[in-house]
């Protein structure tokens, strides 16, 4: 397990905060009002698992069961992501699941610039505290957002890829997953590599 950061922050070369905590990331980020998504939200979804975690998912955003409950990937693809994290022979609370946006945009369109703007830097500092060592980008606004690029996820998906330092796995989001079950091989395959490194015992079975 990390060591969990404490102790003043401090700013390394590589731009990263040290030292933050996600109590004091959620205590700067308080009743949020820096985007128009506060004006519909009933929950803020900052994030959920443990603090020691070594394995960070990425989501796009809440939606309605997420806004309903202030809890991330609580719905139908959150059913389909927790199937995955035991696939892996993992259990939720030892993972860390936190989301780009953490408002629901309204409707569950995807969240514009101006909103992924305003919050992104949020996430950037949990994943700085985190110090995961493997990142997970379910879907293409998570990938796009840590990748700051436009391509789309369908190119680079299953390519270990950096991210300020951190190994990131993009893969396909569990709401695809539901709408085209025939690409759960594919984020099968993602996932054993995220195992490899982990150094979890890599299984045949795959996520139904
Ligand atoms: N989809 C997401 O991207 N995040 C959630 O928290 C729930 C559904």
């Amino acid at each position: 397990m990390l060591p969990v950061a404490t102790g003043p922050s401090s700013f390394e070369g590589s731009g990263k905060v040290t030292g933050e905590t996600l109590l004091k990331i959620r205590e700067d980020l308080g009743e949020c009002t820096r985007c128009k998504l506060h004006k519909t939200r009933n929950k803020i979804v900052f994030g959920d698992g443990s603090a020691k975690a070594q394995l960070v998912f990425v989501g796009e955003g809440p939606g309605a069961d997420e806004d309903a409950q202030g809890l991330p990937f609580v719905g139908r693809a959150g059913k389909l992501l927790t199937q995955m994290i035991e696939a892996m022979g993992l259990q939720r609370g030892d993972v860390y699941i936190c989301n780009v946006v953490k408002c629901r945009p309204p409707g569950n369109r995807q969240p514009e610039k101006d909103e992924v703007d305003a919050c992104s830097p949020y996430l950037f500092r949990q994943l700085d505290a985190l110090q995961p060592k493997a990142i997970v980008c379910l879907g293409a606004t998570a990938a796009q957002t840590l990748l700051q690029t436009n391509r789309s996820i369908s190119q680079f998906r299953g390519q270990w890829l950096d991210f300020r330092g951190f190994k990131m796995m993009p893969t396909y989001h569990p709401a695809y997953l539901l709408r085209n079950p025939a690409a759960k091989s594919d984020v099968w395959k993602d996932l054993q590599k995220v195992m490899a490194e982990l150094g979890l015992e890599v299984k045949r079975n795959k996520a139904k």
